[in-house]
């Protein structure tokens, strides 16, 4: 017997993520603040509840995918958690997720916390590699990892209800580094006869073979020594950044994507980090 389900909002991920329950044969609960939206799942076999108490109420596992944690607080305001698993896919912030969990724990719920790293259309396409990271009480995880897993992978990443939300958001803040990196290559070739379907290929496959470099980071961190084994040394880099610099003057490109990053390797330079790679950029950042 296939764990039925509810799920609390038919927004696009959510309607992604009932259809991926709906196709593997889990008995399927759906409540939507606008019922139009669940229209089309109800032809397809999901049970529509007329409100979210008595969606949750239909179910022991509740799967929430809102807008954000206020919307959250706001559907979650007149349910019944009492006895209740509460499995909260909302984009959010560590601190939300920890006091979302607090606040369901005070209601008599089990609380896990998700961050989905997916888009709707690879939900329950699990060739694809999406997946979903979750935090909070590992038996509770355990209990739910199958019914969990049809419509992404899960990645586990500890009890602290935070720490999927941290996950997420480390993952995504890496990606607009990257996003305003290739931002910055592009305005570069802007002007010129160069067509950037031909940069593309080279761009990918360049931040494909730069990628691996985060382990070496993870290594340095671990050991802080920043300076063994290095080849291209900071004070090499920073040597370099002129070059750079006139190169996006000479394009025509301004600098503001590259330069904070710039300003933060001369800094540690200047208070002695020469020898090492760019791991000490990292203790500037903390505060
Ligand atoms: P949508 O904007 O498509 O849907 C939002 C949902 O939240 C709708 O069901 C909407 O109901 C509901 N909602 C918003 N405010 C309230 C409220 N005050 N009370 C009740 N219901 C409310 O968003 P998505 O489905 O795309 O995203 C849902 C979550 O998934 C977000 O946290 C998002 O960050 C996350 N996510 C989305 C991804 C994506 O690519 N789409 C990727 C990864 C994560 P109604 O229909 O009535 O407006």
């Amino acid at each position: 017997e296939k764990t039925p389900v509810t799920i609390l909002g038919l927004g696009a991920m959510g309607t992604a993520l009932a259809r991926a329950w709906l196709a593997a044969g889990h008995p399927l609960t759906v409540w939507n603040r606008t019922p139009a939206r669940a229209a089309a799942l109800a032809a397809e076999g999901a049970r529509v509840a007329d409100t979210a108490a008595e969606a949750v109420a239909a179910n022991t596992l509740t799967v929430v995918c809102l807008l954000d944690d206020a919307s959250v607080g706001e559907v979650l305001a007149g349910t019944d958690l009492t006895g209740r698993d509460l499995v909260n896919l909302t984009t959010g912030t560590p601190a939300q997720a920890r006091a979302r969990a607090e606040w369901a724990r005070a209601r008599g719920a089990r609380y896990l916390d998700g961050g989905i790293m997916a888009v709707p259309p690879i939900i329950g396409v699990p060739e694809t590699g999406g997946y979903v990271f979750y935090s909070g009480p590992r038996e509770l995880f355990d209990r739910h990892r199958a019914t969990l897993g049809v419509p992404a992978g899960t990645t586990y990443v500890g009890e602290d209800p935070g720490f999927a939300a941290l996950h997420d958001v480390a993952l995504l803040s890496a990606m607009y580094g990257m996003f305003a990196g290739v931002a910055h290559a592009f305005a570069l070739i802007s002007k010129e006869d160069i067509d950037p379907a031909a940069l593309a290929p080279l761009l990918a496959d360049w931040l494909a073979a730069m990628a691996p470099a985060v382990h070496q980071t993870a290594d340095r961190l671990r050991s802080g020594d920043y300076t063994k084994g290095v080849v291209s040394s900071l004070a090499m880099q920073v040597a370099g950044t002129p070059t750079f610099l006139s190169t996006a003057e000479q394009q025509g490109v301004s600098p503001e994507l590259l330069a904070p990053y710039f300003e933060l390797i001369r800094r540690r330079l200047a208070e002695g980090g020469g020898e090492e790679d760019v791991t000490g950029v990292i203790d500037l950042l903390v505060r």
